[in-house]
Formats: structure tokens, sequence, C-alpha cells
């Protein structure tokens, strides 16, 4: 058991000040108190971070092994550059990875998310197979080097093992490039059921059913049915105006209307993306309860289009962050892009806040902290009793905080500059983050160089 100390606290819903959060052996909060509520707290050991705290953001949506060619798609490869000429370089890039190289990629991934203010990843994996498509002996080999570069930092972790069947619509056949990422529905569920042994507080698995593009309308159905009820099923949709065209002229619907059709959507889904929806398909997803995932640094990087954030809050949507292809691993420019994206959009300023006299950053931070939890399906996003007790720690002695208090903190982490306000990180009740450094950075950084050594030569 353990005891840790803060002199601002903001719960996910309330502030608190001078809070101490008692946490168990299996880093659960036990009780969540002020100072002055603590009888003899002089005797007890506690561990006092000055600051002001806050909930672990979970980052709903990575795939890790992308971080490895985060700025080495920025130059123009063809006269059209787009979101599919981007994905000609990246299956390129994975075409060599290791499993060694996927855990040092990883490793060094989760250190920067901790450092950044994430708590919890969802990994979206579907590199499985070696080079060649051959399933490695172990069939989860990828995503268990994934686990090992989680449990050896100390992020949570959310499993999405990916089913991708198919090159497209109606049963494309798929490409060279897509032959690591193959299985069939007997043998994923295999994968995802080896990946369940290793399931314990830090973790939790889910299905990811790539997208309406990689699986038939049956294997999602039979995934769907096999998986119901044991995590949460994530899916990239209308990501890209092409895939809405291609989707129209398969079925005579757009993604998210033909998903909302056959499939019955509820707050065990999470819908990755979602940027082409109209105004109908919006508010009918919103309704289902399902946690939309915006990965708006990623977005806007590969031209995908802006999503209809404004219509969806009014509908009472529910959203959450990733940092997806990792050409930026920050929370802050998540939000900020979220934000300023509607702002250029609509001409108008504040526009998450939802009403007069509202926090911009806490309506925003309470959003993706609610939406974040649902979708990593683990007990986390809220520093509450029976939850993890994953803390962010912010240093209200930095120039960018000073002179500020509560919601004010929330908006100028946000929106006041770009250096790093995050102090101290705990995740399970361990600190993996001190002064703005991770336990490990200089080690895992180093194997991480090595590495970025060998794929490039
Ligand atoms: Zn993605």
């Amino acid at each position: 058991m353990a005891k840790l100390r803060f002199d601002h606290l903001f719960t996910g819903s309330a502030w608190l000040h001078d809070a101490v959060l008692t946490v168990d052996d299996g880093g659960i909060l036990t009780a969540v108190q002020t100072a002055a509520d603590l009888e003899a707290r002089s005797d007890e050991a506690v561990e006092h971070f000055r600051g002001c705290a806050l909930p672990g953001i979970p980052n709903l949506h990575s795939h890790a092994h992308q971080r490895a060619m985060a700025g080495l798609a920025e130059s123009s490869g063809a006269v059209d550059d787009s979101f599919w000429t981007w994905r000609e370089v990246m299956y390129l890039h994975v075409g060599r990875f290791t499993p060694d190289d996927m855990q040092a990629v990883a490793a060094q991934l989760y250190v920067e998310m901790l450092e950044a203010g994430y708590t919890a990843v969802g990994e979206f994996q579907y590199l499985h197979h070696d080079p060649a498509g051959e399933p490695y002996d172990e069939l989860a080999e990828m995503s268990l080097r994934c686990h090992q570069a989680a449990r050896q930092v100390g992020i949570g972790i959310t499993h999405l093992p990916v089913l991708y069947s198919e090159g497209g619509f109606a049963g494309l056949p798929p490409t060279l490039g897509q032959r690591r990422f193959l299985n069939d529905v007997p043998r994923f569920l295999r994968l995802v059921e080896r990946l369940e042994k290793e399931r314990d507080g830090s973790s939790a698995v889910g299905v990811a059913p790539h997208s309406l593009r990689a699986v038939s309308p049956q294997d999602l159905q039979d995934i769907n049915q096999a998986f119901a009820g044991r995590g949460p099923i994530h899916l990239h949709i209308a990501e890209q105006g092409k895939e809405v065209e291609d989707c129209l002229a398969w079925s005579n619907q757009r993604p998210v209307e033909w998903l909302l059709d056959h499939q019955d959507i509820d707050a065990s889904w999470c819908l990755i993306h979602a940027t082409h929806m109209t105004d109908a398909e919006t508010r009918a997803l919103a309704a289902t309860g399902a946690v939309v995932g915006l990965c708006p640094t990623t977005e806007a990087n590969l031209g995908d289009g802006m999503f209809n954030a404004e219509i969806f809050r009014q509908a009472e949507g529910r959203f959450g962050i990733g940092s997806d292809s990792h050409i930026s691993v920050s929370p802050v420019e998540e939000l900020r892009w979220l934000e300023y994206g509607q702002r250029l959009r609509l001409n108008a300023r504040n526009l998450s806040a939802g009403g007069a006299g509202r926090s911009t950053g806490r309506q925003l931070l309470k959003s993706v902290l609610a939406g974040g939890a649902q979708a990593c399906g683990r007990d986390i996003g809220e520093i509450a009793v029976g939850k993890r007790a994953d803390v962010v720690v912010l240093d209200t002695d930095h120039p960018l905080l000073c002179g500020r208090f509560e919601d004010e903190w929330l908006d100028s982490w946000l929106f006041s500059g770009n250096q790093s306000v995050v102090r101290h990180v705990v995740v399970g009740g361990d600190i993996q983050v001190r002064e703005g450094r991770h336990r490990l950075r200089d080690e895992v950084a180093a194997t991480f160089r090595k590495t970025l050594e060998g794929l490039r030569s």
C-alpha cells in the first residue's frame, strides 16, 4: 500500500486541494481524501508531489511500429501525394521489421507517451507475421513484444490485435505489402486467446477488424459474435474520401451508414477517425454510445479531412484521442489541433467548452479521459476509488502555468505553449516519470538508436 499526496488534484470532475490518494498493492485507488480528512497522518509515509495532478490520459489508437518512420514520408514521392502513397511508403518500411525491432520501437514510443502525459495505450497491432507472411512459431509474437515493451516501461496497454483479410471492398485480394497482416477468423481468434492469457491489472484485450475495406461483412459478424462481452471492438472507418466512394460503389451506402445498418453498434465499439460523415450519420453514431477515436495530428498529416466535431458534441457523442502514426506524441497537440481545426472551420472560439463560462481545456480533458477509458476497456480515466492510480502531475511553478488556478492550469497546459509542463507521472501507483524524465529514458533510447540504424542500413 502507498500514499501519495498532491498540492492540487483534478479528479476528472472536481478539484481537491492537499489531496491524498491511497493505492493498494495492485495499483488500485482505495481512498481519495484531503489531508485534513486523514487522522494521524504524520505517522504515515506519504510521498508529496508539488503541482497540479490530473488523471493520466489514455491514448486509444497506436500503431507502434509507425513511430520509426515518423518524418520519413514528408518528401514528395508522387505527383499527387496522398494517404494512399503514404501507405505504400509505410508498407516498404515494415517489410524488414523484426520482433526485436518492434519491442525496441514500442519501448521508445511508450517512454515518450509517458513523458507527455499518456498513461495507457490502445495498441492496434496488425504486423503479425514474418517478412514472408509466415506466422511466427508464437502466433502472437509481435503483440507480445508490444506487451513486453509496455511492461518494461510501465504504461497500461489494451491489445487490439487486428483482423486483416482483404485488399479492398468486395473481397479484393490482398497485395504483397499486406502479407504480414493476414489471418482468417479461426487463426485470428487463437491469437486473441493467446493475448488474453497475458491479461492483468495493467492490460486488457480487445479486437480490431481493421476496416470495412479489409474484412468481409461475414468476418465482421463472426468476430463480433465470438468476442461479444469480452472487450472493446475497434475499427478504422471513413478516414478518406476515396474510402467513402469505394464503399458507395460496393454497397450504395456510406461507411458509417453501412456499419450502423449492419452491426449492433454500442458502447463496446470504438470507431477510429469517422472523418467523413453526413450530419445524420454523425447524430446517429453519437446516439449509439460508441466512442469515436480522433487522431487529429495524423489526420492532418495524411490529409484525411476534418471531423464533424461540433455536430457530434451537440449530440453528446463520446470521443477520445490517439496518436495513431505517431508523427506527434502529445495529448496537448492532439487536443489543440482538435479545437483549432473547429475554430478555423467555423470562425468561432472555445467551441469544445460547450457553453458560457466553461473551460475549453477542462471539457476536452473530461471527454477524452472518459472516452479513452471506455475505448480501452479498463478502469482508468478518473481519480476515484476502484480506478487505477494513473496520475499526471503538472508543474505549477513553470512560467507557462504560474499565476493560474484550477481550470486555468488545464487551459494553460493545452493552449499556452510548447514546453512540456508534465513533471511526474504515476501509473498503477508506480512513479515512472520524475522531474520530466522517465526512469529508463537513456537505456531505452540507446536500444532504439541501434534499431533505427539497423532498419535504415
Ligand atoms: Zn490507425
